[in-house]
C-alpha cells in the first residue's frame, strides 16, 4: 500500500490492495451493533473508532513500488476512523433526536480537533455514504473520517478561488454566496438563526443542497454551543425533507469541508456541508458519464429552481415525533 503521484492531474491516488483482504462479513452479524468485538455493549450514543481496514495508516510500510522519476510513491501516512451514529442498527442520522444529532456534530468536532493536531495530518475530511446505492455494505448509521496527509484537490480548487476572491473584493466568497441565494430565496430550502441551506446556482446533483454556518467560520471548532444546536437542528429538518420527499430512506453522500489543518491561516474560507444524492426523481439516478468523468463537466437535466421547489414544499418535521432510542 502506498500513496501514488499523478503527474497529469497533480493529485495522489491512495492505493491499497490490503483493503481487498477484509474479511467477508456473515449476514446476520453487525461489527458495530452493541456487543461487537470493538463495540461496547452499553453506555454509549455516539462513538468514534479506528478503522481497522483503513487506507491510511500511523505506521504505514514502506510503498510495495520503488519510487522513479515518474514512478513516485510514499508512504500512506494518515488516519482512517469510523464514527457510529446510534447503537440502533436500524436507525438513521435523519431519525435521530435533535439532541442526539447534535452529540454527532460534538464528536466530529472533537475528533477534527485531535486527528487535525497531529503534525503530519494536513486535512481531516468527516463523510457519509449514506445506502447501498452508494456502495454501502454495512448497514448500520455511520460516518467516516478520512485524516489526510495532504490537501485534498477538490479542497484545494476551493481554497484557491476563495482566496482569489478574499484578496480582489476583502469578502468571503461563500458569505457572499449565501447573502445572494437568500435575497433570491428560489433556491432556499430552509433555514435557521444560524445556518441556511440552499440548492446553490450552479448545483451539481439534482438534490445537492449545501448548509453553511451564517457567521463567517472556518471549522467546526469555532461553532458556539447555540451554534452546534442550530446546526443539529437544520441537519435533522434537511435530511427529513430529504426521507419525505419520495418517502423513501434517501441515499447520499454527504461532506463536512472545513479548513485543512496545517496551521496556516485560512481567513477566506468558510465551512460548509454539501450534499451528492443519487437520486434525481423517485426511480431514477443521476449518473456521472462521459461528461463528467470524462471532461469533467456536469449536465443537470432540471433546473436548479424546481429541485429546490420540491424540496422547500417537502415536509421537514418528522410525521411521527421522534422519541430517542437511547
Ligand atoms: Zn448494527
Ligand atoms: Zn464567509
Ligand atoms: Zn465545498
Amino acid at each position: 500500500m502506498e500513496l501514488r503521484w499523478d503527474h497529469i492531474l497533480s493529485e495522489w491516488i491512495i492505493v491499497s490492495g490490503e483493503r481487498n483482504k477484509r474479511p467477508f462479513l456473515p449476514k446476520d452479524f453487525c461489527p458495530f451493533c452493541p456487543g461487537a468485538e470493538e463495540i461496547p455493549q452499553n453506555g454509549w450514543k455516539v462513538l468514534s473508532l479506528p478503522n481497522r481496514f483503513s487506507a491510511l495508516m500511523a505506521d504505514p510500510p514502506l510503498p510495495d513500488v520503488t519510487s522513479r522519476r515518474l514512478l513516485y510513491s510514499k508512504p500512506s501516512k494518515g488516519l482512517c476512523e469510523v464514527i457510529i451514529y446510534t447503537p440502533h442498527h436500524n436507525a438513521s442520522l435523519a431519525k435521530l433526536s435533535v439532541e442526539h444529532i447534535r452529540s454527532v456534530i460534538e464528536l466530529w468536532t472533537l475528533r477534527f480537533r485531535e486527528l487535525g493536531d497531529k503534525d503530519y495530518i494536513k486535512y481531516v475530511f468527516i463523510f457519509e455514504n449514506k445506502g447501498r446505492m452508494i456502495g454501502v455494505t454495512l448497514d448500520h448509521p455511520h460516518g467516516l473520517i478520512y485524516a489526510f496527509p495532504f490537501i485534498p484537490p477538490l479542497i484545494k480548487k476551493e481554497l484557491s478561488s476563495s482566496k482569489r476572491y478574499w484578496k480582489r473584493n476583502k469578502a468571503c466568497l461563500f458569505c457572499k454566496i449565501l447573502e445572494t441565494e437568500r435575497k433570491d430565496k428560489l433556491r432556499l430550502i430552509c433555514e435557521n438563526e444560524s445556518f441556511i441551506c440552499f440548492l446553490p446556482f450552479f448545483a451539481r446533483w439534482p438534490y445537492g443542497v449545501h448548509i453553511y454556518p451564517k457567521r463567517h467560520v472556518q471549522a467546526l471548532p469555532d461553532l458556539t454551543e447555540k451554534e452546534h444546536e442550530r446546526f443539529a437542528l437544520i441537519l435533522k429538518e434537511v435530511l427529513t425533507k430529504f426521507d419525505n420527499l419520495f418517502n423513501m430512506n434517501f441515499p447520499y453522500i454527504m461532506v463536512l469541508h472545513q479548513k485543512p489543518t496545517d496551521e496556516k491561516p485560512y481567513p477566506y474560507y468558510h465551512l460548509h456541508l454539501e450534499f451528492y444524492p443519487p437520486h434525481r426523481d423517485k426511480n431514477n439516478i443521476k449518473y456521472f458519464a462521459g461528461v463528467e468523468m470524462g471532461a469533467g463537466t456536469v449536465t443537470f437535466d432540471y433546473r436548479p429552481e424546481s429541485k429546490a421547489k420540491e424540496l422547500r414544499e417537502s415536509q421537514g418535521n418528522d410525521p411521527l415525533p421522534h422519541r430517542d432510542l437511547c
